[in-house]
């Protein structure tokens, strides 16, 4: 026997186009996961664009957590992959379990935004992204969509439809449900204020700062002035309205593999003040590489 056969790929036959299903487009959903639910599934299953074009990428913590959310994650993909009906099997699925801990053990909401915890947790969250990215994408990815383990609901044309915009990276606008009381009735609000237009004051700040110190987003301690996507919701307005963005947020996100390709990636460190979702942003941004808005396309994250 000789040696072993070499692959080639044409990275200029990948085609990234606004028909992505047309023309057979691969996308890898990549997701970080502490927590599983089952909404999170039920919902990633609901998805249109065919499965048999999209592969699966889950990194999870090695702690007692992570490990409960990994059991339960394996048990629902072998009811899809083995016993599920032929359209409903992904291409193909990879778990990687971190290499690292996490810097807070505590995972409660109130903990996790805690401002003196930003650092460290975003920076863990950074590496964790990244090694999935540099572990999964492959020379036939066209797509990479970014989605958080507590996105628990979408359109199921979600792929399709941030893809037809044909920009490098595209994000709607994550609101959550929760019950409010005063009305007596369901309601919801804006949940990531990742997705900004940056401002003079937020320039101004950073500006100030020594050079490990990062910027954060929603803490009164720190008003940036930025003009938050959030805020940007028209009840009833076009859902594809477009608005150019400076930051964004990891929860839903659609990013051309080509992007990624050319090396942006989500900074462990303070780049430009900026760190993880909001550092890949800027240094997309200074790969040539602009990020889009979608204020009034909505998904939902779930309500701990
Ligand atoms: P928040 O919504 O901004 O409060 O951030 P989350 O805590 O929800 O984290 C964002 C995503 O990363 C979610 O999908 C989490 O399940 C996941 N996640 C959180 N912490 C870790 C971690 O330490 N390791 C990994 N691999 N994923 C994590
Ligand atoms: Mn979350």
């Amino acid at each position: 026997a000789g040696p072993p056969p070499v692959t080639r790929y044409n990275l200029n036959n990948v085609t990234i186009t606004n028909d992505p299903v047309g023309n057979r487009e691969n996308v890898l959903v990549l997701t970080p996961m502490a927590r599983f639910y089952q909404e999170y599934w039920d919902n990633l299953l609901k998805l249109s664009y065919p499965h048999e074009l999209i592969t699966l990428g889950f990194i999870l913590p090695k702690t007692k957590e992570g490990n409960a959310a990994t059991v339960e994650l394996q048990k629902q993909i072998a009811k899809i992959q083995k016993h599920g009906l032929e359209k409903e099997r992904f291409k193909s699925i990879i778990i990687l379990r971190q290499d690292f801990d996490p810097p807070i053990p505590s995972q409660d909401e109130s903990e996790r935004h805690k401002m003196a915890n930003q650092k460290a947790r975003r920076a863990a969250m950074a590496k964790a992204r990244n090694s999935l990215l540099f572990t999964t994408l492959g020379p036939d990815t066209s797509w990479v969509l970014w989605l958080d383990a507590d996105i628990i609901e979408t359109p199921p044309t979600l792929i399709q439809d941030l893809a037809s915009h044909s920009k490098p990276l595209t994000v709607p606008n994550c609101f959550q449900r929760f019950y409010n009381a005063e009305k007596k009735a369901m309601d919801e609000r804006p949940y990531d204020f990742n997705n900004w237009q940056d401002s003079p004051t937020a320039q101004e700040l950073a500006s100030k700062m020594g050079k490990d110190d990062i910027l954060l987003e929603g803490y009164a301690d720190m008003a940036t002035y930025r003009a938050l996507m959030a805020y940007m919701y028209e009840a009833g307005a076009d859902i594809h309205t477009e608005v150019p963005l400076d930051g964004v947020g990891g929860t839903a996100l659609l990013v051309k593999a080509e992007v990624h390709r050319d090396g942006a990636m989500f900074p462990a460190f303070p780049f430009y003040h900026l760190i993880e979702t909001e550092g890949f942003a800027k240094m997309a941004k200074r790969l040539g590489w602009q990020a889009t808005g979608l204020p009034n396309y909505k998904v939902y994250h779930y309500n701990e």
